[in-house]
């Protein structure tokens, strides 16, 4: 008995909304269930015309004279009417939309809701939502969930899809130990699932938000802590002892290492000749020089006669890691193999690589989770490194590592977590901290913008470009939309061609093919592309160290951190580089954030700015981005929570280690379904 059934069975949704739904990752009635919210619209009472403001989203009430006109222009089919009262004119305007027509009638009532422009022919409002008066009452006041969406999949339809899927679902047993939800004064779990959808008011949703937040954190602990049990008394079968061809790249590096690198490499290398199995996290803020100490740490299992891997969460970045790897064996002659595994190799391709692992004739294999498939044999694998770990759940970590016999394991992140939350969430790891960033850095220079200054922003860039610099341009979206304005990758790629004639400008976003984002990503960093427009999907890793200029459409729809992270692709080498974040919302709260990042190119003091701004328990702010494998939870918003379930779970351990008592039977059958889940996520 569970919620398994597809989103198919419920009504109205038939085969290509269920694939709709399949873009969002919703497949099943439980996955509709924990497709949680994005954020929460309440209904405001209707207003005169003339009592509209400019740019917010408002409700006017509709008798419509006449019926409505449609129009096709360009292949775009328009459809217009207006709303009059004694306080003014509103043009009402819906795109593709064509049957509409049919819908409003000369004589007809609604009530319109839209957020509200000046246009050269008046007030106008865009793609209105329209309601009956009637319906309108019952939502007045009352929390409307907002959705994740996709292009032809519209929040109405998710709303209602959820609506039945609550009807429909089973109830679960709650599995959180009685005493543990008392304690905590935690809403029950089936309660908690219903109103973290549809809250009468903001007490009752933090109320469900809490008792699922806590969830989270507690089945991640207790994922957790079930790895340091099978870590512990760690002797290792790969004692490293020749260390000569990793001590000779170290003295050649074009570099010196920072001492906190140095440090870092220490703690690493006396893991790795020490005979304990190494676990541990290398913690370090984008930039500070990660890469290098996996390369070495590599490079010494090689030369002892073991594998190393290194697994990589995009495509992109694993094989920049590969490239960089190969390129700086090749400058100083180390015969080490090195190779390259990742999903969108030929099936022909992959076996040829696996053949290599399994002959060992690869010494060092380099990857995104391909890595981890069945299919590859290692042999004498002896050391696993993460890189980006926040991007990868506890079990691929743990997938990794089961490859070989007891291997070391290496983590690597630039999430700044305090100390104390690190010992938390990384409870079964030793943590190094690269805490100082190279010497021959620029501080990055940044300005918080509105959109008035992208002229100066083009003028400059191609200003950078004469003197053989890069730059990156960052939108938030991969192409128009009708329900957000925000600035997309396509349209943006062409409007910068014409603005900067001669300069090759090209664009990346997640839905192009792996080929070609690896070949987009090949030619800016040859330098062949001097402008590279794109989501955020250079956020994570990406090391072009030419690039000195990083532009950002639509600053404001971005978390902190992930700003933090995408300012982290330039200011990579000698240069003088530059962050433009543009502020299209005019908003000076949003703005007051971005001054954070304007006046500090520290992640530590973003986080902990993040979260004085913020405020613990704010849920509405914008989320930290990717981090770990949380939905509604968030480390540094909820820490108090954070450091309360690892107490109870710490407590809950002591007194039944292996869950084996009845009242925790629900609890442990729970659990093996978090395990499960996140096993499959890997074979996406
Ligand atoms: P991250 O920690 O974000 O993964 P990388 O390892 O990609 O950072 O390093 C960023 C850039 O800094 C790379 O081009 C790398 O070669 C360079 N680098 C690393 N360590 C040093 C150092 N000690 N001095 C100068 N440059 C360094
Ligand atoms: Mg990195």
């Amino acid at each position: 008995m569970d919620n398994g059934q597809p989103v198919k069975t419920l009504k109205g949704i038939g085969e290509k909304t269920a694939e709709l739904f399949a873009r969002l990752g919703v497949e099943t009635v439980d996955d509709l269930l924990h497709a949680y919210p994005r954020g929460y619209d309440s209904f405001e009472e209707p207003c005169s015309v003339g009592e509209l403001k400019e740019d917010e989203v408002g409700t006017v009430e509709g008798f419509l004279r006449s019926g409505a006109a449609a129009r096709s222009f360009n292949g775009l089919s328009i459809v217009t009417t207006s709303v009059s009262d004694m306080t003014g004119h509103l043009k009402l305007v819906w795109y593709h939309m064509p049957y509409l027509k049919n819908t409003l009638k000369s004589g007809s009532h609604y009530m319109f809701r839209g957020r509200v422009t000046r246009k050269k022919s008046g007030l106008t409002m865009e793609q209105p939502q329209m309601y009956k008066p009637e319906v309108y009452e019952t939502l007045l006041h009352r929390m409307q969930p907002i959705y994740a969406q996709t292009k032809g999949l519209g929040n109405k339809t998710i709303v209602s899809a959820v609506e039945q899927a609550l009807k429909v679902r089973v109830l679960e047993r709650d599995y959180l130990p009685a005493a543990l939800r008392e304690k905590n004064e935690l809403a029950e779990y089936n309660f908690a699932i219903e109103h973290i959808h549809f809250p009468a008011d903001e007490t009752e949703l933090l109320f469900a938000r809490k008792r699922l937040v806590y969830d989270e954190f507690f089945l991640f602990l207790l994922a957790v802590r079930g790895l340091k049990e099978k870590r512990q008394e760690g002797k290792s079968g790969y004692v490293m002892e020749r260390a000569a061809l990793s001590g000779k790249l170290h003295d050649a590096l074009p570099y010196k290492l920072t001492t906190a690198q140095e440090r870092t490499l220490s703690e690493v290398f006396g893991d790795l000749k020490g005979g304990a199995v190494m676990n541990r996290l290398i913690q370090g803020d984008v930039g500070s020089g990660k890469t290098i100490i996996a390369v070495l740490a590599l490079l010494l299992a090689a030369e002892n006669g073991y594998q190393g891997a290194l697994m990589a969460p995009t495509e992109v970045l694993a094989k920049q890691h590969f490239e960089s790897v190969t390129d700086l064996f090749t400058e100083h002659g180390i015969e080490k193999n090195v190779i390259l595994v990742t999903g969108s190799m030929t099936a022909k391709e992959k076996r040829a690589a696996y053949e290599r692992i399994a002959s060992h004739e690869a010494d060092i294999i380099i990857g995104t989770h391909a890595l981890i498939q069945e299919k590859v044999v290692y042999d004498k694998l002896a050391l696993v490194i993460t890189d980006e770990q926040h991007r990868f759940g506890v079990s691929q970590r743990e997938m990794l590592g089961s490859k070989g016999e007891r291997p070391h394991i290496l983590v690597m992140s630039a999430t700044p977590i305090p100390r104390t939350l690190a010992i938390i969430l990384y409870g079964d790891l030793d943590i190094s901290v690269i805490d100082e960033l190279p010497a021959n850095r620029l501080p990055i220079k940044n300005c918080v913008v509105g959109t008035d200054y992208r002229e100066r922003a083009y003028r400059f860039i191609a200003g950078e470009a004469k003197k053989g610099r890069q730059a990156y341009v960052i939108c938030p979206m991969v192409e128009e939309s009708e329900m957000i304005e925000a600035e997309n990758v396509l349209d943006y790629t062409k409007l910068l061609r014409e603005k900067l004639p001669g300069l090759t400008v090209e664009y990346l976003h997640g839905k192009l093919k792996a080929k070609e984002k690896n070949r987009i990503m090949e030619e800016f960093a040859a330098g062949t592309i001097q402008v590279l427009v794109s989501t955020t999907v250079v956020e994570v890793g990406v090391n072009v160290p030419n690039a000195t200029v990083m532009m950002i459409e639509n600053a404001e729809r971005f978390g902190l951190a992930q700003l933090h992270q995408l300012r982290g692709r330039v200011g990579r080498g000698r240069e003088q580089s530059y962050c433009i974040m543009v502020d299209a919302s005019g908003d000076a709260d949003k703005n007051k954030r971005l001054q954070v990042l304007n006046r500090s190119n520290d992640g530590f003091f973003i986080a902990s700015e993040d979260l004085r701004l913020r405020g613990p328990g704010d849920i509405f702010g914008l989320r930290q981005s990717g981090d770990m494998e949380f939905k509604l939870a968030d480390i540094y918003t909820d820490a108090v929570t954070l450091k309360q379930v690892s107490e109870d779970v710490d407590a809950l351990l002591s007194e039944d280690e292996g869950l084996e008592r009845p009242e925790h039977e629900a609890l442990k059958r729970k659990l093996g379904q978090y395990l499960e889940r996140s096993y499959e996520r890997l074979n996406l």
